[in-house]
């Protein structure tokens, strides 16, 4: 298949890989920065999760492997990702799968908080790839678990990230292991005094590639989180739907089960909707998909990891029925309406057990989301949730805005490393495709996740809520009026 893919330069097998992901144009960071990695260069990217970042240096990497197979057996590693957390590590490991299924390059991903046993066996069986995180690659590097002076490419993903946790000196052992001559590649998000040190050190002649934060592209899209009891979630849906007449909606669910159900429900309440998740077969989700284009499904209940690479022009509206644990979701979830232009409609169902995602969610969006009440599920009422006390003064807006508190540990054992992996946030620090494994953390109580909610039913001050409240139904505008 002849693609943009393939005129950056990547091999047949990528490109079909891609194809196969349903992705027909590379993103801009892809299109900077694979010609760049093909050509071995070191590369210094400012990009951020959710810009397909992964894959712009997964895909060149995957190629320089396969174009010069390993000789010895067992495999040694050959690329190497560093990433922050268990979870980013899953999630690129799983990346190096995917893009990787037509040829043979074999990876593992290591990390703390699981047992180290299978991750020796897999180190010791060989591979060509290892995502790792710090602090667990240096207990292999103690116990001589793995050989890391064959490493060609080094990758520190998300390193501002790395460095806000405390890494620095885990990363400065890990480099002392790898052979001098190599290509080097740093992504981070945000570029402190800090980064630019260990950016000076450690790149040599680096090309720069640069693309826009997907986080402020999304500022077509207009936001409103309605608070909810969990149990009325569908009904306010149903409503939401029927009375704003919206024609066309993307409901998000976190678990696959959780998608097919709230589909049936759907439909025995008269609204065409199809489910659209992994287990469905190809033939299934691309049939919903087409229904769901051509107007004949109304809505469509997609799964975060069924949802990737839908490509759907124009998505008047994207309704989060259950937040995503991991807030950069949030983030791709409603970068699907608002596209090319067009102005975007992004609502969130938000039950009690979901207040502290909620917040994580606008400490990343640097924002408070507006708060509106749907009259029939208000506080008070029997199911619903309480506002927090009008009488409170509103909490000042900077809590929102406060980025997430770095957890500073500069001379940590790998042992307090672990623990401390162990008890990290799960959007940090916890592999997104266990839920059966790791499920989302227990919810806080409701009580005091309301009251530590800032008060955000009101409109920030300055801030204009007009295009908010015209997408509402007119029972919901009159609300939105009596909340100001
Ligand atoms: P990342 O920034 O690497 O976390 O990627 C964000 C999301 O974009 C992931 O869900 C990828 O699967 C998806 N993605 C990566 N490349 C593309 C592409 N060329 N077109 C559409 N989606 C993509």
């Amino acid at each position: 298949m002849s693609s943009d893919f393939q005129s950056l330069g990547l091999a047949p097998a990528l490109v079909r890989a891609v194809a196969d992901e349903g992705y027909t144009q590379p993103t801009p960071i892809q299109s900077q920065a694979i010609p760049l990695i093909l050509a071995g260069r070191d590369v210094l990217a400012a990009a951020q999760t959710g810009t397909g970042k992964t894959a712009g240096f997964t895909l060149p990497i995957l190629q320089r492997l396969a174009a010069h197979p390993h000789k010895a057996a067992p495999k040694t590693v050959r690329a190497l990702v560093l990433a922050p957390t268990r979870e980013l590590a899953a999630q690129v490991e799983e990346a190096v799968r995917t893009y990787g299924r037509h040829l043979r390059v074999s990876s593992a991903v290591v990390f703390g908080g699981v047992g180290i046993v299978p991750q020796i066996a897999a180190l010791k069986r060989g591979l060509d790839i290892l995502v790792a995180t710090p602090g667990r690659l240096l207990d292999h590097v103690g116990q001589r678990t793995v050989d890391l002076s064959k490493v060609e490419v080094l990758v520190l993903d998300e390193a501002d990230r790395m460095l806000d946790m405390g890494f620095m000196p885990d990363i400065k052992r890990v480099l002392a292991q790898l052979p001098k001559k190599r290509q080097n590649l740093l992504f981070s998000a945000t570029f402190s005094d800090e980064i630019r040190a260990l950016a000076h050190g450690l790149l040599h002649d680096a090309a720069t590639v640069e693309v826009a934060r997907r986080n402020e592209a999304s500022a077509l899209v207009t936001q409103v989180v309605h608070p909810v009891a969990k149990e009325r979630k569908r009904e306010l849906l149903r409503d939401l739907i029927a009375q704003g007449d919206w024609r066309q909606v993307l409901v998000f669910t976190r678990m696959k089960h959780g998608a097919n159900r709230l589909a049936e429900q759907l439909n025995k309440d008269g609204l065409a909707a199809a489910a659209i998740h992994g287990n469905k077969s190809q033939g299934a989700r691309t049939r919903a998909l087409a229904d769901f284009k051509g107007g004949s499904v109304r809505v469509l209940v997609a799964t975060d990891i069924a949802a990737r690479g839908l490509d759907i022009e124009q998505l008047p509206h994207v309704v989060n029925y259950e937040l995503p644990n991991v807030p950069e979701d949030y983030v791709h979830r409603i970068g699907r309406t608002g596209r090319a232009g067009s102005p975007g409609h992004a609502v969130s169902l938000v039950s009690p057990d979901e207040y502290a995602f909620l917040r994580d969610i606008e400490r990343l969006l640097k924002k408070p989301i507006a708060r509106v009440v749907v009259p029939g599920f208000e506080a008070g009422k029997p199911g619903t949730i309480p506002v927090e006390d009008e009488r409170q003064p509103a909490r000042p807006q900077q809590r929102a805005a406060k980025p997430h508190t770095p957890v500073r540990h500069a001379a940590r054992s790998a042992e307090s490393q672990r623990s401390e992996h162990r008890h990290a946030r799960p959007a940090e620090a916890q592999p997104k495709r266990s839920h059966a494994a790791h499920p989302p953390r227990p919810a806080k109580p409701a009580q005091g996740a309301v009251h530590s909610a800032p008060r955000r039913d009101r409109a920030p001050r300055g801030e204009d809520h007009s295009d908010v409240r015209s997408n509402l139904p007119p029972a919901l505008q009159a609300a939105f009026r009596r909340t100001r």
